[in-house]
């Protein structure tokens, strides 16, 4: 086993109550490069009694020095996170890197979407607040905006970055303190940014990092009577369980659920614009991103020259090892490997018009798979309707445009959409019928904009993070009435 050269924390322990210390258990979880499939490190395994001292720290925060702070400086301890994220942002993107498989410069490109989020909700902390309420005569009626109290956060293992700083961010501008478990996968970003906020000052007990099992320290924090709201980012199997632990102690949550978001092609598109969102919005990250676009609808007229362009993209695609910074890095781990092949083995009836290619030196033990481009595929299949979570798109051809919009909208989710056309009318009207949480017009945003609310609507969840809107969620609304005479 070689050790991380980036760890500056103490990667094996929990951090609790702004110390780091072993699991309870005492055991630890081993660490996997996706890149070479061997061990670099191990990860503490907590678990329910980790969870319990967490609340039970988190409890204490918000009845000292961090529930006494104004917003403002909140705020700015936020802020003086996110640039100390700044000042690590290579160090940052190596451990993201290796621990996740993705490329360097994607790795980079999250733990600066770190800082964005810090800076954003910084700046935001002090800028939330309640309105007067007309109301009958002789009173004086006044909304206020409280945080929950103590927060859980459960993420995975493809975004850790940026999914803790839309939702731990959101939650400590508002004045919760926050309880995080990160995947087992991919969790020392998550320690680091614990080891940032102890360093930019943030009191103890506002912010506590539990790695373990999902079914051993995420099943305890998601059914924990002392926490008032859980924030999950995961699968739809996974996220359904949460929510059924959270609703035992009626509890409101936030699921952030998978997605196979369709961008739709029409005739009048500028093709040469929409070509790299096409393909990269499919492809990175490996293609497991929640908001990857997995499905291309395209008109009759332009399947011929879309699926000609992108099968030429992806002939260039090359696929190697985190560090070589290529176009697509392994998958997460062997499991997710064989998900993937699974669908690819249910590809065997379908035209694979485009494949990448593996770097010649990719280490054997690596978790790679090519990226592939199938043409002409039935809505119905299969590969369309399913989330793969791989770097496999779909073409599917449409007739017009109320075959696009039942087409698009024909799937259990409803995370992102986009649509590729220069004809404004269309532009506003599929705005309006698309089932999604986020739609684009001639661009497709996947994973950026932290100031751009995102959630999902059908099986891709409910709620909604990232920009302001995320405030909100992160906060419960009190409303004072006052009789005065
Ligand atoms: P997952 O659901 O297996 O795991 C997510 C988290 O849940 C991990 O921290 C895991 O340890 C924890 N967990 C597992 N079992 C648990 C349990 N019984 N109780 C509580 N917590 C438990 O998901 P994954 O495989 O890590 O991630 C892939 C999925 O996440 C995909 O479906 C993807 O679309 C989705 N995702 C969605 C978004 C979004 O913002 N909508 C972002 C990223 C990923």
């Amino acid at each position: 086993m070689t050790a991380h050269p980036d760890l500056w924390f103490p990667s094996q322990s929990v951090f609790v109550d702004g110390a780091w210390t072993e699991a309870a258990t005492g055991e630890v979880l081993p660490l996997e490069d996706p890149s070479t499939g061997s061990e670099v490190g191990e990860i503490a395994r907590g678990n329910a009694e980790d969870i319990d001292r967490a609340v039970a720290a988190a409890h204490a925060a918000l009845a000292g020095p961090w529930g006494r702070m104004t917003a403002a400086e909140r705020g700015r301890l936020l802020a003086a996170m996110g640039r100390l994220v700044l000042d690590r942002v290579d160090a940052l993107a190596r451990l993201e890197a290796a621990d996740v498989g993705k490329p360097l410069k994607q790795a980079r490109a999250d733990a600066v979407a770190l800082a964005r989020y810090l800076e954003f909700y910084g700046g935001a902390a002090d800028k939330v607040h309640g309105e007067t309420i007309p109301y009958l005569d002789g009173y004086t009626v006044y909304t206020l905006r409280e945080p929950h109290g103590v927060t859980g956060h459960i993420v995975p293992w493809n975004y850790p970055m940026q999914i803790i700083g839309r939702s731990v961010g959101a939650a400590l501008a508002m004045g919760n303190a926050c309880v995080l478990k990160p995947a087992e996968e991919a969790c020392l970003t998550a320690l680091a940014f614990a080891a940032i906020a102890d360093e930019a000052g943030l009191p103890k007990g506002a912010l506590n990092v539990v790695p373990g099992l999902g079914e051993e320290a995420g099943a305890a924090l998601a059914g924990h009577a002392g926490i008032h709201h859980v924030s999950f980012t995961g699968s739809v199997g996974v996220g359904s369980l949460v929510q059924a632990a959270a609703a035992k102690n009626v509890v409101p949550v936030t699921l952030e659920l998978g997605g196979k978001s369709p961008q739709v092609v029409f005739e009048d598109a500028d093709l040469d614009r929409a070509l790299p969102f096409l393909v990269n919005a499919g492809i990175q990250n490996a293609g497991q991103t929640c908001s990857a676009s997995s499905r291309i609808l395209v008109h009759e007229s332009v399947r011929d020259a879309v699926t000609d362009r992108m099968a030429a993209r992806y002939r260039e695609l090359q696929v190697g090892p985190a560090m070589q910074d290529l176009d697509i890095g392994p998958l997460i781990s062997a499991r997710q490997r064989t998900i993937v092949s699974g669908f690819v083995d249910q590809a065997a009836d379908l035209a694979l018009a485009g494949e990448g290619h593996l770097t010649s030196n990719a280490p054997s033990g690596g978790h790679y798979v090519l990226p592939r481009l199938y043409a002409d595929v039935p809505a119905d299949h299969v590969l369309a309707q399913d989330e793969i979570f791989g770097p496999v798109q779909v073409i599917v051809p449409f007739r017009d445009e109320d075959e696009a919009v039942a087409i698009a909208n024909g799937t259990d989710y409803g995370l992102v959409a986009s649509v590729w056309s220069k004809d404004g009318g269309r532009q506003m009207r599929l705005a309006r019928k698309l089932r999604a949480g986020q739609v684009f017009i001639n661009n497709y945003g996947a994973g950026g904009g932290v100031e751009l609310p995102f959630g999902g609507m059908g099986r891709s969840g409910h709620g909604r993070e990232k920009g302001f809107e995320a405030l909100y969620g992160f906060s419960s609304l009190k409303t004072v009435a006052a009789h005065h005479g």
